[in-house]
């Protein structure tokens, strides 16, 4: 994927006619039309019988360089950019519905906002959505079997409990129930697991979709999102595109795969921090509990060792502080001073989120204790910073909140 990265998508010449010269990466082409010196081949173009461009809402040169990239690094057939991860998600539901009845089973444990359009748009719309523990084999089977669903929805390590789902397996139930499989691969990246190619234990999920605000873009400067599709879902998800018009713009697009090229690089430097990190904050006083891929006792220890690359665990640890309540959690984040309060992941500075005012504000609190997401517990985003002003940022942090604690 190293070199994947530096590679895929540039250097494509304008036109083999009239320009000698080939660009070592590609353009930003801002334009929002394209015409032919014969309309005939406008025509084949619009009408989809010829590869070309014609309109942005469509297709554009920068789009198309940054799909072919992700759609290298994830193995696809096409990939599509859109304009943030949920209008990728979006985009991967609605067109995985096109054409069958509207029965969603969906994991219980998804980012918020996930969850949210769940219910505030498909829900609302008429599709029927129904949940399960993803991480439970049997769960899923019986859930199969009772909605026949159309769609399954899952994230490859859950948003921010860090539960990891048998995904390989879970794709073989779907493909034998002929049911679309989603999966929003965003904490894990393709550098830890490609669910389109999930190896000998599986056959493998139809679509894939990432926030690329997240790791891939990694600069905390880019919204976007992408999904990537095997054969036979890639021509429905861009006729319905082409109307539906949330695709990304050049100008992202062009920054989004600058990020990429060094995403490999940087996750691997996030990954090893985050480990160190982890370790650390499992034997400090202020904390109760740590949530990280690598710890054996993680309670899918045996789906992280079949399915993920040996050594990549993931940038994000979660962790919950000892007797804290919202003011006490709001007291470490006031306290941080290299680590950046923010809400979001995967960027190259650390970043810590508290899921109960951000990511799962919209759950009632007894809907997050029941998903495993407690008052105290805080998501922590790990960057490339030198690992040892990572944890004494945290260490005056945790100390200096727990100082002030009243109880
Ligand atoms: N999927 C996951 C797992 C996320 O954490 C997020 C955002 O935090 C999204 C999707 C949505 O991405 P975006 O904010 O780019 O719309």
């Amino acid at each position: 994927l190293n070199t994947i990265a530096v590679h895929a998508g540039d250097r494509k010449r304008p036109s083999k006619d009239q320009a000698p010269w080939i660009p070592a990466t590609t353009p930003i082409y801002s334009a929002t039309t394209f015409f032919y010196e014969d309309a005939a081949e406008l025509d084949q173009v619009l009408g989809m019988e010829k590869v070309g461009q014609s309109y942005s809402r469509y297709n554009n040169p920068s789009n198309d360089a940054l799909e072919e990239l992700v759609n290298a690094l994830e193995g696809g057939f096409g990939a599509l950019a859109c304009s943030t991860g949920m209008s990728a998600l979006f985009m991967a539901l609605s067109s995985g519905l096109v054409d069958r009845p509207g029965v969603i089973l969906a994991a219980n444990l998804l980012y918020g906002a996930t969850l949210s359009m769940l219910s505030k748009v498909f829900e609302l719309n008429g599709a029927r959505v129904v949940f399960a523990d993803f991480t439970n084999e049997a769960e899923v089977a019986a859930a199969i079997a009772e909605h026949k669903p159309s769609v399954l929805l899952m994230e490859t390590i859950a948003n921010p409990t860090l539960r990891v789902p048998p995904l390989d397996r879970i794709s073989k139930m779907a493909r034998a129930a002929k049911a679309v499989l989603i999966v929003d691969n965003t904490f894990a990246t393709p550098m830890m697991y490609r669910p389109l190619h999930p190896g000998t234990h599986g056959e493998g999920a139809h679509m894939v979709v990432h926030s690329l605000t997240k790791y891939l873009g990694g600069h905390g400067d880019t919204l976007g999102g992408v999904v990537i599709s095997d054969e036979e879902h890639y021509t429905p998800l861009r006729v319905l595109s082409r109307t539906i018009g949330c695709g990304l713009g050049p100008f992202e697009a062009n920054q989004a795969m600058r990020g990429i090229k060094t995403f490999p690089l940087r996750f691997e430097r996030q990954c090893a921090n985050a480990s160190a990190v982890a370790k650390w904050l499992a034997t400090h006083p202020a904390i109760d509990r740590v949530i990280f891929p690598e710890d054996p006792r993680h309670p899918d220890a045996e789906n992280i060792s079949r399915m993920f690359t040996p050594g990549l665990y993931g940038g994000i640890v979660t962790f919950e502080v000892k007797g804290a309540d919202k003011q006490g959690i709001f007291r470490v984040m006031n306290a941080l001073r290299t680590v950046v309060p923010a809400t979001s992941l995967g960027d190259v500075h650390s970043m810590v989120l508290y899921p109960a005012i951000a990511s799962h504000r919209d759950l009632s609190p007894k809907h997050r204790l029941r998903l495993g997401i407690p008052e105290n517990m805080l998501r922590l985003s790990v960057g490339i910073e030198a690992v040892e002003d990572i944890t004494a940022d945290l260490d005056q942090a945790l100390l200096r909140a727990a100082d002030q604690n009243p109880g």
